[in-house]
């Protein structure tokens, strides 16, 4: 599964740098885009999950984190 190794570098780039630019590995075409989502509103660095989606496609990958990366929630202003 090629396109499974795609969506799993296009996590580690955003959890490196929310700002990077990445194609849908699915489409080509569009840009993914980041929404986190945490499990309890009140209090987001207890964690939750990362939505990576292509606005293109609509094709999707969510990322659990238990132990959010430094950039977490930073998009969701
Ligand atoms: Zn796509």
């Amino acid at each position: 599964m090629e396109e499974r190794k795609y969506w799993l570098e296009a996590v580690e780039k955003f959890r490196l740098n929310i700002d990077s630019i990445v194609a849908c590995p699915n489409c080509q075409q569009g840009f993914l885009t980041i929404k986190d989502v945490a499990f309890n509103d009140e209090d987001i660095s207890k964690g939750g999950e990362r939505f990576i989606e292509c606005p293109i496609c609509d094709k999707f990958e969510i990322v659990l984190y238990r132990i959010p990366p430094k950039n977490w929630y930073s998009k969701n202003i």
